[in-house]
């Protein structure tokens, strides 16, 4: 049962490793393993890595000198090609959306885009509307004065850089097999956060071709129904187009329930059950994404599900928040 036959290159640090603690299972309601993909690099880690393999891999293949991407001013998918594009001898240019250029003094994410000189170009909420326009806008650019550009659009999310998550759940089903942290034969569900779409559409097509769970949920961040489940559709088809075996129906349900006041803005509870999280277990999760998510699941686990938990990583964006970590009432 391989699939995507694509190159790519070697870039995460794999299989990234299940995590089980018996204090997660009472605080989520069903038994949770965790699987880490919070660990799958150094400062470039998480989720993007695993596109990432497969779209730089694309890059060099054509020539590319420059990478160009676009996300929030903390995004974790910027940080991530930046510092993997400059492993691989290749610079980039990052689209960052802010409303205040103040919030781009350089902490968190920022830092490290900045640190591995990353070119960042501030835009509007208003400009980032139009990302992809923007995008091939500044490709001309650089085509203009002689650069070869490679254009990465927003999270990694597109049919290629969603293969990295079909393989990551034939990196799963072998750890099942090995009965690895006491996991069972196969998952009644697994969940995740779902920001940009490229995760849920891998995760989807890779959990119903590998048989490694029932049902695959993702817990969106940002966005209304049905964003997501247009996006991810779309996502599937592309990836379905670039690796003709993987299944023509894929299982996901989107739950828009826990996406807070807004993109980047946690609830008090959500963030109360960041800390809690943290002080029982010691799983640190982000206030963006994973807080969400893992504070979603809680809500709609019975005890007994078996589930595998996506941890999609972000911390330096709890870094670059820490102040409102600290001013919460259970701190
Ligand atoms: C980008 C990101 C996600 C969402 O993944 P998508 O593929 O964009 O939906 C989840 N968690 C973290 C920490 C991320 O950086």
């Amino acid at each position: 049962m391989t699939a995507p036959s694509r190159a790519k290159l070697r870039l995460a640090n794999l299989p990234t490793p299940l995590f089980r603690h018996a204090a997660l299972d009472e605080i989520v309601g069903g038994q949770v393993w965790v699987k880490r993909d919070d660990m799958s690099g150094g400062v470039e880690t998480g989720n993007k890595v695993r596109k990432l393999e497969y779209l730089l891999a694309d890059a060099r293949s054509q020539g590319a000198d420059v990478v160009v991407t676009c996300g929030g001013i903390q995004s974790n998918h910027c940080r991530a090609t930046a510092v993997l594009a400059r492993n691989c001898g290749m610079r980039s240019v990052l689209l960052l959306r802010t409303t205040e250029p103040a919030q781009a003094t350089p902490r968190g994410n920022l830092f490290l885009d900045a640190l591995v000189g990353a070119e960042v170009r501030l835009v509007t909420p208003a400009e980032y509307a139009r990302r992809d326009t923007l995008m091939l806008d500044v490709a001309r650019e650089l085509r203009r004065v002689g650069e070869k550009p490679y254009v990465i659009p927003e999270g990694g999310s597109n049919g290629l850089g969603s293969l990295g998550y079909v393989d990551a759940m034939g990196e799963l089903s072998a750890q099942l097999a090995a009965g690895e942290a006491g996991a069972p034969a196969r998952f009644d569900l697994v969940a995740f956060a779902c920001g940009s779409g490229g995760t849920a559409a891998g995760v989807a097509l890779g959990a119903a071709h590998h048989g490694v769970a029932a049902a695959a949920l993702g817990i969106a961040v940002c966005d209304q129904a049905p964003y997501f489940e247009d996006k991810v559709a779309e996502l599937i088809g592309e990836a379905r187009a670039l690796s003709r075996d993987l299944p023509a129906s894929a299982p996901l349900s989107i739950d828009y329930a826990f996406r807070g006041p807004a993109y980047g803005i946690p609830t008090d509870e959500q963030l109360s059950f960041l800390l809690r999280v943290a002080r029982t277990t010691g799983l640190v999760l982000d206030p963006v994404y994973t807080c969400k998510a893992l504070y979603g699941l809680s809500q709609l686990a019975t005890r007994s599900d078996k589930v595998c938990f996506i941890h999609t990583g972000g911390h330096p964006g709890l870094l670059a928040d820490s102040a409102r970590v600290c001013s919460h009432p259970d701190w």
